[in-house]
């Protein structure tokens, strides 16, 4: 059970751009919830706030009906993995211990952590045989692999990702969406996804929030409805 609720948030940033204003939203446990819409509606802040990167300046998010601003922020993030588009992956360690420091910061030993590791980057499709080389030895779409295998590590029940597969060309772009298709059909995770592409939304998601300008937002049950607008 993870359910995210927004009631009433508005931010606005201390230059005064006012990035999301009076948003109710409702992401249901265990959907595949895709927020879509063109740049600099508010998506990434919105997404950034269910994991407190961003405070509201109005307004509460719950969690499982408990208000997150409640909750520490370090706590909160563990149960809430985060990919974006860049990877996020640290340069100066390998693969394996990129993963493998997630589970290391939840107590395991080193060795059961890499133990971990190499399951989890099993699951996201990465060959073992790369779990020594370092991100900048990947290619971009490896990479993005390798970032969400370090999502993964702590099994949130809560995934954000943030346009994740913007960097990498089309065909690696739609390799890695039948994997995260695969992935959520297997983990049953909340997954908050953002895209500013309608096609990458519509494939991927069984909830859809089409952000707008001027903080306007519709939701839909199902992808195929947004193209009957
Ligand atoms: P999207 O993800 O839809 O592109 P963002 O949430 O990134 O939208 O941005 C929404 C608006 O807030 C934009 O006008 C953007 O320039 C502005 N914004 C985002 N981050 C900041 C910040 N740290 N300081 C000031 N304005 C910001
Ligand atoms: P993306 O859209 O890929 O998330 P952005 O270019 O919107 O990336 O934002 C990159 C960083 O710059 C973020 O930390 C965001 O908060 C910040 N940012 C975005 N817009 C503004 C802005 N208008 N003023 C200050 N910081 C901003």
């Amino acid at each position: 059970m993870s359910e995210i609720a927004f009631h009433g948030i508005t931010k606005t940033y201390p230059d005064g751009t006012e990035a999301v204003r009076a948003l109710n939203l409702r992401i249901e446990s265990g959907s595949f919830t895709v927020f879509v819409g063109p740049s600099g509606c508010g998506k990434t802040t919105s997404m950034r706030m269910i994991n407190r990167m961003v405070n509201p300046t109005a307004g509460i998010i719950t969690l499982d009906g408990r208000d997150i601003s409640t909750v520490d922020p370090v706590r909160l993030r563990l149960g809430i993995g985060y990919v974006i588009q860049s990877g996020g992956l640290l340069p100066n360690r390998r693969v394996l211990d990129n993963v493998a420091t997630v589970p290391m910061l939840l107590g395991r030993s080193r060795r059961a952590a890499r133990a971990a590791a190499l399951e989890v980057l099993d699951r996201v499709g990465l060959d073992r045989g790369l779990a020594d080389r370092y991100p900048a030895q990947l290619s971009g779409g490896q990479q993005q692999r390798v970032g969400v295998a370090r999502a993964l590590a702590a099994d949130p029940p809560v995934l954000l990702m943030d346009e994740p597969f913007s960097a990498v060309d089309p065909v690696v772009r739609a390799e890695l969406q039948v994997e995260m298709q695969r992935l959520q059909a297997q983990l049953h995770k909340t997954i908050v996804f953002v895209t500013h592409d309608i096609d990458e939304a519509i494939t991927l998601g069984d909830k859809i929030a089409v952000f707008g300008r001027g903080g306007m937002l519709q939701q839909f049950d199902a992808p195929e409805r947004v193209l009957a607008q």
